[in-house]
């Protein structure tokens, strides 16, 4: 089964009006995922194709309306429908599987749900203003929102640590963690990224910091995975202070939520709290000069309308590891949109 091709990788052959058609309507389709990530479609199927008067009946929805969604989403290879209308799972379909590595699922709901969405509906406000759109939308900033709503928090924490898991193993491939002695994941949310470097190196001791609400959701699979001893929990604000002594702070999908002067402040906290030889590691995009393709440019209008924050450059990251104290000494690039920016004390 493959993809049909929505808004990239159009043919060449394909006339301009075509191509453009197809990327207006991509948010029909992204609404159309969503519904089918929702409602946990991928998985009631995963084992038995199923009609959609079944699917509506598990999960309390109008089944003629339910069909109509599910045929696009078979038109795009997201499920596949037989000749007695039954829809089967396709490997499109399977990222959106509650329990399969890299699971979609909880991303797709966060991102075309019920924040991501309406933030991004209101774009126009942060392009007129430069404000941030989701705070002009629920008046108050994301994270405090996700501290009002655990519910909503745990699926943006599943969300974070899905794609995760998927970035994982290639930032661990590119980048040498063997001289470090004791890494601080720093926003670690639920601790998948230092569960990931402990258990490929098993010398290396951990410290997981996140916020109080976030961290207690990690603790568990530390547990589970014997890693104990070797991965201390800690709960704060980085904009008070983080946890001292590490030889390397990793922040992933961090710096890229704030502003200048917030990532310069918590920057600070990380200089201030290593070790002399220390060094700083950050995981996110780098946006490439020029106009080629790349998934920062669009992370970045998410951090637009959600954050504040920004996808950067490699001179932007230079000037901001300037500013807190640090020597960017190199970018690392990955088998991803993410690289490994190293800096150490200047
Ligand atoms: N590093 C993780 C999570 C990125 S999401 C990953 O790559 O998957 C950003 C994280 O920053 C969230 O887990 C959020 O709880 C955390 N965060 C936001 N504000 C914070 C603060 N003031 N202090 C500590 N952590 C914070």
């Amino acid at each position: 089964m493959t993809a049909k091709p929505i808004d990239s990788q159009h043919s060449n052959q394909m006339p301009p009006q075509a191509v453009m058609l197809q990327m207006i309507s991509g948010f029909w389709l992204s609404r159309a995922i969503y519904i089918a990530a929702k409602l946990g479609i991928a998985d009631l199927v995963k084992d038995q194709p199923q009609t959609a008067a079944d699917l509506a009946q598990s999960t309390g929805t109008h089944g003629p309306s339910l069909y109509r969604v599910l045929r696009a989403l078979a038109s795009a290879g997201i499920f596949a429908e037989d000749a007695d209308g039954r829809f089967a799972i396709t490997p499109l379909a399977a990222t959106l599987q509650t329990d399969v590595p890299g699971s979609l699922r909880a991303f797709a709901t966060v991102e075309l749900g019920e924040e991501h969405y309406p933030a991004w509906g209101d774009l126009m406000h942060s392009v007129k203003t430069g404000e941030i759109a989701f705070d002009h939308v629920f008046a108050m900033p994301i994270w405090q929102y996700y501290a009002q709503n655990p519910e909503n928090a745990k699926t943006f924490n599943d969300a974070m640590s899905g794609l995760t898991s998927a970035i994982n193993e290639v930032v661990i491939n590119s980048y040498h963690f063997s001289s470090i002695s004791k890494v601080v994941d720093i926003g670690g949310g639920h601790g998948n990224l230092i569960i990931s470097i402990l258990k490929a190196n098993p010398n290396i001791k951990g410290v997981l910091f996140d916020q109080p609400q976030v961290v207690e959701g990690a603790r568990g699979r530390i547990e589970e995975e014997g890693l104990t001893d070797r991965c201390e929990i800690v709960a704060g604000d980085f904009f008070e202070s983080v946890p001292s002594g590490g030889d390397a702070y990793i922040l992933k999908w961090i710096i890229h939520d704030w502003n200048e002067e917030q990532s310069i402040a918590i920057l600070k906290n990380c200089h201030q709290a290593m070790v002399d030889n220390g060094r700083l590691l950050l995981v996110e995009s780098v946006i490439p000069p020029g106009n080629e393709p790349h998934l920062g440019k669009f992370m970045d209008l998410n951090m637009l309308v959600m954050t504040g924050g920004r996808e950067r450059t490699e001179a932007e990251y230079r000037a901001l590891f300037e500013a807190a104290g640090f020597r960017l000494t190199k970018v690392v690039p990955t088998p991803s949109p993410m690289c490994v920016i190293e800096g150490v004390r200047a």
